[in-house]
């Protein structure tokens, strides 16, 4: 095994207490568990939270029907379209379709138990305002289906006081008004309900992802919160360095004095991206060394100094801290969703709690 990515389940109970705490009792909580739980694994996730949580979200049918067969028992909300001839596995998995357009309405089969997704700021999926009257009479139209919900998504929540998501607050509200009182109405992701809560923004649920694994949805932190994994790998070859040599692909690290140089077996095909290069640190013994030199597909290495380790010596690659998924995101340009997604699923994944 050349890696494990460690997963403390109790850690992500932990995030979903710090998240009930500020939503209160009584708002629904809908777990987003999509993209193997944002890389943690859907299922052992899911099992963990499925007593504490009243709903479960996810991409796609596919990832539901997923969850289904592993004997999750909680409603499980798909956001994508319902795909082409696959309307019926909803009814077959007692899984709740989206309708983000107008077409959906038609192809579901009697029964199936739906929410309604409207589109008011984001531009990706949902029907637009004005299709909201249209809505409304394929719902007479199509009176035979289960209409439990209704929705939206904010484009902007990650960023506390955006006048974005007032405007489609007060957009959704309005369409709200004209649809039956019994629909579980929700609106916020992480953002929405760690940042807009004194906005009115909770309404019957709240969908949380990225807050559950223990990171921000952007920049502003939420010191509550607590990531969940660790990556450890290992050392398997460890060697001397002269003053002078150059390491790796393009020779791009030269040993500053004699030295010792490790190889770990994780590389860019595992989901340490090449351009972290040279960037991050790893954690041998309770210290921590720079990565030096190209990051390759299955490898990359590691400056040791005066300190010679055996083979075999454990490596931390990722886990709270100076080596958090948030650090790693800082470096890339990007933001800790894409590095916990990007751990690819050849890397075992192991849970505690
Ligand atoms: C991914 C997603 C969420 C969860 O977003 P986070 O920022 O991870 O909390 C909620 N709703 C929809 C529609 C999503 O696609």
């Amino acid at each position: 095994m050349s890696s494990t990515l460690y997963v403390d389940l109790s850690r992500i109970a932990h995030n979903l207490g710090v998240i009930s705490d500020q939503v209160g009792q009584n708002i629904k909580k809908m777990a987003v568990v999509k993209d193997d739980a944002y890389g943690h694994g859907a299922v052992q996730v899911a099992r963990h939270l499925e007593d504490s949580v009243d709903y479960f979200c996810v991409a796609k049918l596919a990832e539901a029907i997923e969850l289904r067969e592993s004997g999750i028992k909680k409603p499980i909300l798909v956001f994508e379209i319902p795909p082409l001839g696959s309307e019926h596995l909803y009814q077959e998995h007692d899984i709740t379709a989206s309708i983000s357009d107008l077409s959906v309405f038609e192809r579901l089969e009697d029964g199936t138990l739906c929410h309604l997704h409207f589109d008011t700021g984001m531009f990706r999926l949902g029907m637009l305002p004005e299709q909201a009257e249209s809505a409304r009479e394929k719902m007479k139209e199509f009176d035979k289906l289960n209409y439990t919900g209704i929705y939206t998504h904010f484009a902007n929540s990650d960023d506390p006081g955006h006048e974005r998501v007032l405007r489609q607050l007060e957009v959704f509200k309005s369409i709200r008004s004209n649809f039956p009182d019994h629909l579980i109405t929700h609106a916020c992701n992480s953002g929405g309900l760690f940042f807009y809560g004194d906005e009115g923004t909770y309404f019957d649920a709240v969908r949380f992802g990225v807050s559950l694994f223990g990171y921000a949805p952007g920049e502003t932190e939420i010191s509550e919160l607590e990531p969940a994994v660790e990556w450890v790998s290992h050392l398997v070859q460890v060697k001397k360095l002269k003053k002078g040599d150059a390491v790796g692909y393009g020779s791009r690290w030269t040993a500053p004095e004699d030295g010792w140089l490790g190889t770990i077996p994780v590389g860019y095909a595992d989901g340490v991206f090449r351009t972290l290069s040279g960037k991050i640190q790893v954690e041998i013994a309770g210290q921590l060394y720079q990565q030096v030199g190209t990051i390759s597909m299955d490898y990359m290495t590691v400056y040791l100094g005066k300190n010679c380790f055996e083979q075999g010596e454990p490596v931390v690659i990722l886990r709270n801290g100076e080596l958090s998924a948030k650090e790693w995101a800082r470096i890339a340009g990007t933001i800790p969703y894409e590095i916990t997604t990007t751990i690819h699923p050849k890397v075992k994944r192991e849970y505690g709690s």
